[in-house]
């Protein structure tokens, strides 16, 4: 099989597309056929090793793939089973996506929804699952679309995109907080009704602004998610999930107590088994293909080092869909 290997021999980083014999794969109870992972934000600091995100070598990235079952010693799936995967630390602890097989345990799969092809399964990706676990916060905490404005940022990226996509469909008012005014576009066709440029929350800011978000969802972090706390509406809701813009959290506590603002965390990895079903059985119904389609470029595995880098750039729009099938 061929897979991206990421060795660190003395302090030397390094990810190459090997060609290995699957034997070598860890240890699990189901081996999978990959059909197509994702390459995420998670995956691009793993290949390029800009942050520790692997705990340990030699390492096939990939935080998600879809494939076939050809080999199980499981009840719940059996060989010819469509089945998709999404964090679990796979690609961190345990061998990843990005390969032409992987063997996992049992309990980290999903069966595919029958919605979906394994491709469609993997453009939406760990991304597009966590965007939909940030919508269903903002459900959860009783936002509906007559309640106002919901804030997007990030929004040309791949969590943002699908954000978009699902938050229109659902009737939301949705505006995109981009670095890339030149995707504004792009960003209408997906549903957002206006676009603010990221420079306009990206700066230190009053503990409180002016009133203005229903909710929020938010995959930057520092400035741009302590100046959403700060400008959402009382009773409203921040739902953060992201780093891209750092890891930081300069705010203050004030739209927390004065105006009741709810701050939830989202974490796709560790996410429970009965919420990541809800998850992609709400994608099912709630994202549209054509959409999906239009945010979607696909590359090849060979391809996955070098965009890796453009992704940590901020340069590619939507999500990036490999076919680990050559
Ligand atoms: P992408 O790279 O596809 O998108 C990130 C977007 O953030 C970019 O497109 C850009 O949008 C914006 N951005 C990039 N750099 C900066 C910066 N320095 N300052 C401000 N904005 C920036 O990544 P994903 O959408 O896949 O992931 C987004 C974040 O969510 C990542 O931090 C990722 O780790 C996190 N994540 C977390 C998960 C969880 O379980 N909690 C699961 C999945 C993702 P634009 O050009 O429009 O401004």
């Amino acid at each position: 099989m061929k897979a991206l290997l990421i060795e660190n021999n003395n302090n030397v980083y390094q990810t190459e597309l090997k060609e290995f014999d699957d034997s070598l794969l860890p240890e699990g109870n189901v081996m999978v056929e990959v059909e197509y992972s994702g390459l995420n934000y998670k995956d691009a600091l793993a290949i390029t090793g800009k942050s520790p995100v692997v705990r340990q070598f030699p390492m096939v990235p990939g935080i998600d793939f879809a494939g076939k079952v050809i080999q199980s010693d499981s009840d719940k799936f059996k060989e010819g089973d469509t089945v998709v995967l999404n964090g679990w630390g796979v690609g961190e602890r345990h061998w990843g996506g990005l390969g032409q097989r992987a063997r996992v345990n049992a309990d980290w799969l999903i069966p595919l929804p029958s919605a979906f092809t394994t491709r469609q399964a993997m453009a939406i990706g760990t991304a597009g699952y966590t965007a939909m676990l940030c919508v269903l916060e903002l459900e959860k905490h009783g936002v509906k679309p007559d309640d106002g404005e919901i804030l997007v940022t990030g929004a040309a990226g791949g969590v943002g995109s699908v954000a978009i996509a699902l938050l229109a469909k659902l009737g939301y008012q949705v505006m995109a907080l981009t670095g890339r005014p030149s995707e504004a576009d792009y960003l209408k066709s997906l549903g957002t009704q206006g676009i603010i440029d990221r420079s306009e929350m990206s700066e230190p800011s009053r503990p409180l602004g002016k009133e203005r978000w229903a909710g929020v969802i938010d995959v930057v972090g520092s400035h741009v998610l302590a100046n959403a706390c700060a400008t959402t509406k009382y009773g409203g809701i921040v739902a953060a999930c992201g780093l891209a813009g750092g890891m930081d959290l300069p705010g203050s506590v004030a739209p927390f107590i004065l105006r009741g603002v709810k701050l939830a965390g989202v974490d796709s990895v560790m996410c429970p088994y009965e919420k990541r079903l809800e998850a992609w059985t709400r994608l099912a119904t709630d994202l549209d293909l054509e959409l999906l389609e239009s945010l979607t470029t696909d590359i090849q595995l060979e391809d996955a080092i070098e965009k890796s880098k453009a992704l940590l750039a901020g340069e590619i729009r939507g999500r990036l869909v490999v076919k680990t099938s050559s």
